[in-house]
């Protein structure tokens, strides 16, 4: 087993370590002011500037694997880049790299038509435009997906669109003009996972209202925000339908696979971020006639911390490796797993971390609060970890039963 990275992956880190040096952590505090100044649902003039930096440098769309459109790069190749943006919130933008666009992206290179690729991927490759993943509605559980219950009805060339959605992430952004938007075309198909289709909406089609951003914590995470939209008789083209009816759960089962790694690199940057910051204050700071740091419990922190850190990092690499080598289908017990392991170990290094910093760490003069309050929300995102680790769970307990007895051992639906 070889854990060197590629010495084409060591050019990328230098690159990529030298223009966060140079244009990413000296403008944290310009991007919040940026924010505050008048409308905060308005794109910031610092992200735009370093957009065009960025792509001059070569470093631009290195997400996307298996495609001449992006950088060439494998996930496992992409990980630890992906890393190294993950330390700042906001700095995945600036390589194009953000979620939930990289996700979708994704979704449109594999299944969306030569037609959807150039009026949408295009100019979204091109950072020009954002997107968003509407999925979650209010109104049912929706970590089980079969749930999803927005209506898409075929009326002539078109489909009509009624629902009710929340937590879309980015569409309070007016850079976002695309939609992929999960919702049952055949709500009485007998097969559950056969009656959800995905289909591409414009954010500005009529019956599309927007009703309000809803906050994380209180943190607003403008000018992205999550959103509240209403879609009232919203009327599309047939040709704007994702892949055919009825395969809604083919996509998202595409779609979670790189969208979920994704979150859970740039996590371990963020976390690697929040222990260099507890490491530096508790070097500084003395309590009680020693520094913090001398005081054992930190220490054990600090220790805990890096072990944690460093297991979360080799089981995405192992994932990232398994993706590229047997694909996500095979590879979802290993997806599942680091999505459950990346956001518990970032909520609990930022915490410690806050910890060190006594009073200052729930402040936002550190970015630790708010560091916390987006690592918190990928316990619930992308799947809460209840559901990841039943379906480890599950996996695991396949090695033993037969596939066809397994409903007798697992399934409510079954006992039912
Ligand atoms: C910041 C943020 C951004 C988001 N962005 C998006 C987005 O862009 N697009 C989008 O569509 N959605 C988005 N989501 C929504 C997210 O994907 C959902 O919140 C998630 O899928 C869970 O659905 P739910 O909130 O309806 O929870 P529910 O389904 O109501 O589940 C509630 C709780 O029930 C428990 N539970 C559920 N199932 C099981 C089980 N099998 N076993 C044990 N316990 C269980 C879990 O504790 C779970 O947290 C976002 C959420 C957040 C917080």
């Amino acid at each position: 087993m070889d854990f060197e990275y590629s010495q084409k992956v060591k050019d990328l880190q230098a690159r990529l370590n030298a223009f966060m040096d140079q244009h990413v952590y000296p403008n944290e505090k310009k991007f919040l002011e940026q924010v505050a100044e008048g409308d905060r649902w308005q794109p910031t003039a610092i992200i735009e500037e370093l957009k065009l930096k960025a792509k001059e440098a070569g470093l631009w769309n290195l997400f996307l694997p298996e495609s001449s459109r992006g950088a060439g790069l494998t996930n496992l190749e992409y990980a630890p880049l992906c890393e190294i943006m993950g330390r700042v919130l906001w700095a995945p933008e600036v390589f194009n790299c953000s979620a939930p666009d990289t996700g979708n992206m994704e979704v449109l290179e594999r299944y969306g038509t030569e037609e959807q690729k150039k009026r949408w991927l295009e100019p979204l490759l091109r950072g020009e435009i954002r997107s968003a993943f509407a999925m979650t509605e209010p109104n049912v559980a929706s970590s089980d997906a079969t749930n999803i219950s927005s209506s898409i009805v075929r009326d002539g060339d078109e489909y009509v669109i009624n629902g009710r959605k929340w937590w879309t992430s980015g569409a309070n952004d007016p850079r976002c003009k695309i939609f992929i938007f999960m919702g049952k075309t055949d709500p009485d198909n007998p097969s559950r996972h056969s009656q959800q289709s995905m289909i591409l909406v414009p954010r500005d089609t009529p019956g599309v209202k927007i009703l309000r951003h809803l906050p994380v914590f209180g943190y607003d995470d403008a000018p992205h925000g999550h959103a509240e939209i209403l879609f009232d008789n919203v009327r599309v083209p047939a040709s704007n339908m994702l892949l055919g009816e009825g395969r809604g759960f083919e996509i998202a089962q595409g779609r979670l696979g790189p969208g979920r790694i994704h979150h859970c690199m740039r996590l371990i940057g963020l976390a690697e971020r929040a222990l260099e910051k507890m490491c530096q204050r508790a070097l500084g700071r003395v309590a009680f006639g020693k520094p913090v740091a001398a005081q054992t419990v930190t220490l054990e922190r600090i220790a805990e911390a890096r072990i944690q850190i460093d297991s979360a990092r080799l089981l995405t690499l192992k994932a990232a490796y398994m993706m590229d080598t047997v694909g996500n289908k095979v590879a979802a017990k290993e997806i599942a797993m680091i999505k459950v392991a990346a956001p518990n170990m970032a909520c609990q290094v930022i915490d410690w971390a806050m910890q060190v910093h006594g009073a200052g760490g729930v402040s936002d003069d550190f970015g630790l609060a708010y560091a916390y309050a987006m690592a918190r929300t990928l316990r619930f995102a992308d799947g809460p970890d209840e559901v990841h680790r039943n379906a480890i769970g599950k996996m695991e307990l396949g090695r033993y039963v037969p596939k066809d007895a397994m409903a007798a051992y697992t399934s409510s639906r079954a006992r039912k």
